[in-house]
């Protein structure tokens, strides 16, 4: 399994365009490309023999880490010319990009869970960047009225405790709005008061327009200078996009942090490239004012085009080169039965309607704008204009669709979080405490569950969690008066701690913190709920689903990955058959039966199962949702077969497959109302699921097998890769205390069910789903 990390982390949207641009090309089309990132200028030719003479003069091994200092130096110069700044080598480093000087930087000054303002529309790779530190991105979004910029008040809104950086990138990608240097010194003195670093992404600082002056974060005077990291490079100003070089300046202390971090991945830049940016800064620069006025013509050609579009809106950019016009008045149209639902779909649309490349807003933290790069020859432009103008004035409104707006949270850490399940009561105190102290008043929720008579009470500041919580539990009584039997904490915003979750079964109290998954959340609440039930009042609790079949009920237990979720549902289709439960239910012997009583309210699933069972998409629509992937940078399917013609280019809201991380809290009611729902039923028959090559499709096992099968609970090798563990007792992951008089107490519930009940192993993976479904459905008919 890959790390959480990369988990999180999304492919390059503009790549993936620009792939499928060319795709179409191969295939005979006249695509035009609008969405690059780079000048489409040649590297000026007296650039280019500097690298050349570097190989002839042998520069071709290492250089220092942060750079030769002979760029240093022509960097300090370009700073002091340009910026009137003043800058000494070690307060200089040389990265391969201004891309590698971003990393860095995050990597140098991020702790874990720390907070980096982003103001939206944003560049792609800040997000990303700051999730691969292991960082948190604020996204702080900005108004298309005030020309996309972040505003003092906005800025000191966000900030709080956690508050780490902010990101100003002026000129900005994608929206091209530059900040006058007054903007500039509101901005950063709030920052510099609150003592952020201020990340000034100045990439784009020759590409400006209309006699704009360019001012450097660093030169608003001494106190803002020195939080402020300027990145910069030769990629855009030189056109040496290729040559990857590009330098970070600011506080000695951060450099040499980032020299760190440079020194154990890449190294120097590369030797060549560094040489050649040495004439890029100290040779002349005739080629950037014609390269400048060129990008002038063309954005405003392309603005004057986008006027003459109806109901387009587009800020004037004063900088790099691309325009971010506003065309969610195209959205809810249609072509031909093409729907366009979001920046997405239109792009789409472009794409196959008007041969244009552009990138979705949607990309850069803004659904309704869309991205033109004029880094293409005046010719493109004018065909990309009359093309794009011609498509969607093709576009009619489409009543007959309406945007879907989903429940949904991306949460930012995914499913569960490493933990610890024997926590001294002693360390649950010192915990609480921490936690405690962050639980503000106007962002509590408490909640008391009520789960198969046991009362969990909820404490958390987390909204997402709360929802989730009261959603999928039923209330316990007389809420006021109860003392709760457990507690489950779930913290987020606890600074200098990792995700990670607490059990103390003392105090029968489950700590989560810094994590905003509500699986988690769950997973402790089922586990406290088995460590009191099982020896407090004689329930039995058992991981797995269960079906009713007129009255008699077919219990179905699993290790992860064999597939019980869709054969449970597979099963529905059955007329007698009813859900009882999906994952957890409770067992209580009398008279010798075993009736199975549900424990949640709803279930809840793997939104992957629509897969396999399409219709149950519907009754997503309308559930709460956790990850459910709407953007294709956030798939997580990287097999998924449909990935080359996938929904979300199309414009489709959401794709429920996406991610194994994405849930649904749903209402068993909504599978088929009262009559395939069933929230008590006496236990007929157990089957256990494995998944293996060689094991016969179906084994009946004696009492005495079966309890000692299940008390091993075995993962098929295949699966222990998945889950990281080789076995589990009873299938059960709820079971967090496991002594030996535990332990005991299960097997002897187990026993107990044995002897009434047969029990059948069914090997998943020797047939079809559909066979197994229908060997089940046979034993339920034989129960
Ligand atoms: N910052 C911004 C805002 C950019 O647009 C880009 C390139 N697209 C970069 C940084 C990275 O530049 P480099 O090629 O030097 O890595």
């Amino acid at each position: 399994m890959l790390s959480d990390r990369i988990a999180k982390v999304g492919a390059s949207e503009t790549l993936r365009i620009m792939a499928k641009a060319k795709e179409l090309r191969a295939e005979g089309f006249d695509v035009i490309n609008m969405g690059v990132g780079e000048p489409d200028f040649p590297t000026p030719e007296n650039i280019k023999a500097a690298g050349k003479a570097a190989i002839d003069r042998n520069m071709t091994k290492y250089t220092p880490n942060p750079g030769l200092p002979e760029l240093k130096k022509a960097i300090i110069e370009k700073l002091k010319r340009d910026n009137n700044l003043d800058y000494a080598a070690d307060e200089v480093i040389v990265s391969s990009g201004a891309k590698n000087s971003l990393f860095n930087l995050f990597m140098a000054i991020i702790s874990p869970g720390e907070e980096v303002i982003i103001p939206a529309p944003y560049w792609v790779s800040y997000p990303q960047q700051v999730t691969l530190a292991s960082g948190r991105s604020v996204i702080v979004h900005t108004r298309e009225e005030e020309d996309f910029k972040l505003t003092p008040d906005a800025l000191e809104q966000a900030i709080n405790f956690n508050t780490k950086a902010v990101i100003i990138n002026n000129p900005s990608n994608p929206t091209g709005t530059a900040y006058t240097r007054e903007e500039l010194e509101a901005i950063c003195t709030v920052a510099a008061k609150e003592g952020l670093y201020i990340v000034a992404d100045e990439i784009y600082e020759k590409l400006v327009y209309d006699g704009f002056r360019f001012a450097s974060v660093a030169s608003l005077g001494k106190t803002i200078r020195d939080r402020t990291i300027i990145i910069n490079g030769v990629s855009k100003a030189y056109s040496m996009t290729g040559w990857r070089i590009g330098f970070a300046a600011g506080p000695r202390h951060v450099i040499a942090a980032m020299g760190k971090a440079q020194g154990h991945n890449t190294s120097s830049a590369c030797t060549i490239s560094q040489v050649a940016a040495i004439e890029a800064y100290d040779g002349p620069q005739m080629e950037i004012a014609h390269m400048v006025s060129e990008f002038q013509r063309r954005r405003n050609y392309i603005l004057q085009k986008l006027k003459m579009i109806p109901n387009v809106s587009c800020v004037e950019p004063k900088g790099a080169f691309y325009v971010f016009p506003n065309f969610s008045a195209y959205f809810d149209k249609e072509y031909k039965g093409m729907h366009i639902r979001n920046s997405h779909g239109l792009a789409y649309y472009l794409l196959k309607y008007a041969n244009v490349a552009i990138v979705p807003g949607a990309a850069f933290g803004r659904n309704d704008c869309i991205r033109i790069s004029y880094a293409t020859s005046m010719e493109n432009v004018e065909k990309a204009m009359e093309r794009i103008t011609e498509a969607v004035s093709n576009l009619r409104t489409a009543p007959s669709i309406k945007r879907v707006t989903l429940s949904n949270t991306m949460t930012r850490v995914k499913g569960t979080v490493p933990s610890e399940t024997e926590v001294p009561v002693k360390m649950r105190n010192a915990l609480v405490s921490e936690i405690e102290s962050v639980l503000r008043h106007d962002s509590y929720f408490e909640w008391n569950a009520n789960i198969s008579g046991v009362i969990v009470q909820l404490r958390t500041n987390m909204r997402n969690i709360y929802e989730f919580w009261t959603e999928n539990w039923y209330p316990s009584e007389l809420e006021s008066d109860l003392e709760p039997h457990a507690i489950v904490y779930a913290v987020d915003g606890i600074a200098g701690r990792e995700p990670r979750a607490f059990y103390s079964s003392d105090a029968k109290t489950g700590i989560i913190i810094n994590c905003d998954s509500y699986e988690q959340a769950r997973k402790w609440a089922l586990g406290l709920v088995t460590d009191i039930v099982e020896h407090v009042s004689e329930t039995h609790t058992i991981h797995g689903a269960c079906l009713d079949f007129d009255g008699k009920g077919l219990a179905i237990i699993a290790p992860p990955g064999v597939g019980r979720g869709t054969i449970a549902y597979g099963l529905l289709r059955y007329p007698e058959a009813k859900i009882h439960s999906n994952d957890f239910f409770v067992v209580r012997y009398s008279a010798n039966q075993a009736v199975a009583d549900i424990s949640e309210r709803k279930f809840y699933v793997r939104t992957r199962v629509a897969r396999t069972y399409g219709d149950l998409a519907a009754v997503f629509d309308k559930s709460k949702l956790e990850n459910v992937v709407t953007r294709k940078e956030d798939c997580l399917y990287p097999t998924c077969p449909n990935l080359d013609s996938c929904d979300l280019d199309r414009g489709e809201p959401h794709c429920y497959w996406a991610s194994k991380y994405s849930r649904a809290l749903l209402d068993p009611y909504w599978l088929g109302g009262v009559d395939k729902y069933a929230k008590r039923t006496t236990l007929r028959a157990v089957t256990v699921l494995r998944k293996d090559r060689t094991a016969p499709f179906v084994e009946k096992l004696k009492a005495g097998d079966a309890l000692r099968y299940l008390e091993e609970g075995r993962y098929a090798a295949s699966d222990s890769a998945l889950a990281a563990i080789d076995s589990e007792p009873f299938y059960n992951p709820y079971i967090f205390i496991q002594t030996r008089d535990r332990l005991d107490l299960h097997r002897r519930y187990f026993e107990y069910l044995l002897k009434l009940v047969p029990c059948y192993l069914i090997n998943t993976g020797v047939e079809k789903k559909a066979a197994v479904v229908e060997k089940l459905a046979e034993i339920a008919s034989d129960m």
